[in-house]
């Protein structure tokens, strides 16, 4: 039997596991559920939507007459692809983006968490390249660490997504006699870098996947979470034949149903569906008829809207206090979404930072674990959208103090303690 790391639970198995299950890893976000969940801490650090100001009891009372009117479905297994009525409503929240989407091409999944896990199940073979954001969501990457892929980063700017250095990365895999699966990005509202890629560059970006042959794997929780309720047409809209689409209704709805959504050229859908079978058998009956409901009954629109309000008020809370407590640092400008990405002064170390972070009171996440190849350590990325903005300014002021003494430790021992 092999050696047992220090820490960890005896394992008599240790030697039987798949290769693919020592990739798996503790999402660095997870590691630091315990700490942040204290009250007197202030996270800066998950991605929980809030959900606060839902209507519970109207959503209860529909719950009731749900069990109540349509027990026998609800409570009973469905088609694996989805509730047919409830994909037919998904293309009305695409349309609400722009997007003339099909019903037909839906498969409705366990949180578009769950679409991310088929997309790779079905394409990577160990050691292929699969080309993300630099940085990238960590959610995907352990999914595709998991999947034993090769993750390329590829640039990204205040425009989002830099084509060209698309274009070279491409270049470079296929140079080394590699096989490009697909693109991962998220073109709305990034998490974690806060940006959106620009309209220009999504045509020039569809136009070289179509050039190179590669698939897009595009992943728009937050599109319709524009702070000025503007939208931006998903790549999607512009190379059906080219694109896997996720949506989800975690960020726009709530994540409890854990509903997402995949849509798909028909050859990709159909094995999608084998694959969702094969996993889940079918997603939850109950999760899917309380969203069709939900958005039925409900001022679906309406309710989005007020989430934009109150995540901008967060949003400004935020840049207002970076400004104040943090001139030393950097930091992206989010006209959507959940995130700001910051960027320290040169040669400190957000994941070395945190334990003490977390000492003051304030929690972030890391840089480090947005990418696969250990960058990001002059990064980190603070959330808007779960602490009230009061509660956000007092984050970033003792998020300052921290930082403050960090330049001060490396002016006077330079940057060795981060090895
Ligand atoms: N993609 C991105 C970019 C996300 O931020 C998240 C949630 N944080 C997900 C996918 C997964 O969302 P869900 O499974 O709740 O739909």
């Amino acid at each position: 039997m092999g050696t047992q790391k220090k820490g960890t639970h005896l394992d008599l198995w240790q030697d039987s596991y798949a290769a693919r299950a020592h990739n798996l890893r503790e999402s660095e976000i997870r590691a630091l559920f315990s700490v942040v969940s204290r009250p007197e801490v202030v996270s800066l650090a998950g991605g929980m939507p809030n959900i606060h100001d839902l209507p519970l009891a109207e959503l209860a009372e529909g719950a009731k007459e749900l069990v109540l009117n349509h027990g026998e479905q609800a409570m009973q297994y469905g088609s694996g692809q989805g509730w047919a009525p409830l994909r037919e409503s998904i293309t009305e929240v695409m349309s609400a983006e722009g997007i003339n989407a099909n019903p037909d091409n839906v498969v409705i999944t366990t949180g578009s968490q769950q679409a991310l896990d088929l997309v790779t199940q079905l394409f990577i073979e160990p050691g292929d390249v699969i080309l993300a954001e630099s940085p990238s969501y960590v959610g995907a990457l352990g999914v595709f660490n998991a999947y034993q892929a090769d993750v390329r980063h590829v640039g990204l700017d205040d425009q989002g997504l830099i084509p060209e250095e698309f274009a070279s990365a491409v270049e470079q895999a296929r140079g080394e006699g590699k096989r490009i699966k697909y693109l991962y990005t998220i073109p709305n509202f990034h998490n974690p870098a806060g940006v959106s890629m620009s309209i220009p560059r999504r045509k020039e970006l569809v136009e070289l996947c179509r050039k190179y042959g590669v698939l897009i794997l595009e992943d728009n929780p937050y599109g319709l979470l524009g702070f000025e309720g503007q939208t931006m047409s998903p790549l999607v809209e512009l190379a059906p034949d080219l694109v896997v689409y996720l949506g989800s209704f975690s960020k726009i709805f709530a994540p409890g149903f854990r509903i997402g959504w995949a849509y798909a050229p028909p050859a990709v859908r159909d094995k999608l569906i084998v694959a969702s079978e094969s996993a889940i058998l079918s997603p939850s009956m109950v999760g899917q008829m309380a969203i069709h409901a939900y958005l039925r009954d409900y001022d679906w629109r309406g309710q989005i809207d007020s989430y934009r309000q109150m995540y901008r008020g967060r949003r400004d809370a935020m840049l207002d206090a970076l400004a104040t407590y943090l001139p030393e640092c950097t930091w992206t400008v989010p006209e959507g979404g959940f995130y700001t990405w910051l960027t320290l002064p040169s040669g400190m170390d957000s994941k070395a930072m945190l334990s003490r972070a977390v000492t003051e009171l304030v929690a972030y996440t890391p840089g480090t674990a947005f990418y696969a190849d250990n960058q990001g350590h002059e990064n980190l990325r603070l959330s808007f959208c779960y602490p009230p903005a009061d509660e956000i300014r007092e984050g970033v002021r003792r998020l300052a103090k921290v930082v403050e003494r960090e330049i001060e430790l490396l002016k006077l021992f330079g940057s060795q303690e981060r090895h």
